[in-house]
């Protein structure tokens, strides 16, 4: 059964494309710790990080790394973090959360921000 993520590369469930190459898609977090919180995912199924095979993580890792100078370019920040949890979704994807300061980031076990950015005028600043 595809994952969540698959449905999403398909179309089936909608999103908020900012980038996407052959071989990666990056869309918007549906549920946004910090606003331009981003999700670069591959379009194969790997479910653990560290279980992919060293060509496709250093794929992976690359086009983060193009997904992360559009946000700073695009969204003005000072910095890109970035972090791989996978709990939820078990389709490898790296979170890139655009910060300014430290305490851009909700104490953690409060992930989420309390007001949610407009995800479609956000990925148009982003894809503009
Ligand atoms: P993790 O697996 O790293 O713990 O978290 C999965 C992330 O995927 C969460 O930040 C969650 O908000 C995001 N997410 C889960 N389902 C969807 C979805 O259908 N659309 C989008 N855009 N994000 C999702």
């Amino acid at each position: 059964m595809p994952t969540i993520f698959s449905k999403i590369i398909a179309g089936e469930i909608p999103c908020h494309k900012v980038w996407e190459d052959d071989a990666h898609f990056a869309f918007l977090d549906i549920n946004p710790w910090v606003e331009g919180h981003t999700l670069v995912i591959p379009k194969a199924e790997h479910d653990y990080l560290f279980d992919m095979d060293d060509d496709s993580y250093t794929a992976l890792h690359l086009a983060a790394k193009t997904v992360a100078n559009l946000l700073k370019d695009k969204l003005g920040c000072a910095r890109v973090c970035t972090t791989v949890i996978g709990y939820e979704v078990p389709h490898v994807h790296i979170h890139l959360l655009p910060t300014n300061q430290m305490s851009d980031f909700a104490k953690p076990g409060t992930f989420g921000m309390k007001e949610k950015p407009d995800l479609v005028a956000l990925a148009k600043r982003i894809t503009s």
